[in-house]
This record gives structure tokens, C-alpha cells and sequence, in this order.
């Protein structure tokens, strides 16, 4: 098992903004917001990269998202709009390695995808 960042957090070891966890996954707030909101969504089960999840538990990813959703309607800013993003591997700009979904919302968001 790969231990991360995030998996010391999942076990208490470090702190963080907790503000979703059920049996599947966990979300806390980032520690460098790159939004006025912004919350990592990550599941509980390990995959460095997105590139290690089989088909099969193409569920564990979907959850990741429809959490991410209901977080946005319950904090009543899923009409305005936000943006769920998973970085993988070095050009994509991950810097931990156990998957994690980012919700960015708050304000209008610049465009994305730009190189460098
Ligand atoms: P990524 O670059 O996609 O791998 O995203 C990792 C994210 O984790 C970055 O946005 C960091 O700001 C965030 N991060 C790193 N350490 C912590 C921490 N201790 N608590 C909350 N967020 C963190």
C-alpha cells in the first residue's frame, strides 16, 4: 500500500477541514484554494493515479463526482456552477499521488487547458 499525504489524513494524523466522509470516500477543504471554494473529494480506497483504476471500479471515480454534486447543492452554489478536475501524473499536475477529485467554485473560473 502507497501512503500519501491524504492517507494520513484519512487516519487522523494530520489535520484538515473535513467537511464530507461516508463509508466510500472523504473531502476536506485545500490547503492552498485555488477558488473561493475549494475541496478535495477522495476515496478511501488506494489508486495513485487515475491510470490505476480498472473498469471494474469505475464506481469508486463516479462517486467522487456525484459527492462532489451533492456538496455544491447542499452548499446552494450548483446553479452558478462549478468544476471538478483530476490531475494525473506530471503533466497534468499531480502532486499526490492517491487520486482525488478537486471541486472549484465561488466565482467565475478561467479557462483551462492552457501548456505551462
Ligand atoms: P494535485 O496537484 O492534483 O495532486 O492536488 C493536490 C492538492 O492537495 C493541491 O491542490 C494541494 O494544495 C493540496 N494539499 C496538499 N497538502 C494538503 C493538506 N495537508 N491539506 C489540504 N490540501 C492539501
Amino acid at each position: 500500500m502507497h501512503d500519501t499525504i491524504f492517507h494520513k489524513i484519512q487516519r487522523g494524523e494530520i489535520p484538515a477541514q473535513l467537511v464530507y466522509e461516508d463509508a466510500h470516500l472523504f473531502a476536506f477543504r485545500d490547503i492552498a484554494p485555488q477558488a473561493p471554494v475549494h475541496v478535495l473529494f477522495v476515496p478511501k480506497r488506494d489508486y495513485a493515479t487515475l491510470n490505476d483504476v480498472p473498469e471494474e471500479d469505475a464506481v469508486v471515480v463516479g462517486r467522487l463526482a456525484t459527492a462532489a454534486a451533492r456538496y455544491a447543492k447542499a452548499q446552494g452554489f450548483a446553479e452558478d456552477g462549478y468544476r471538478i478536475v483530476m490531475n494525473c501524473n506530471g503533466d497534468g499536475g499531480q502532486t499526490v499521488f492517491q487520486i482525488h477529485l478537486h471541486l472549484l467554485a465561488g466565482a467565475p473560473l478561467g479557462r483551462f487547458g492552457t501548456p505551462g
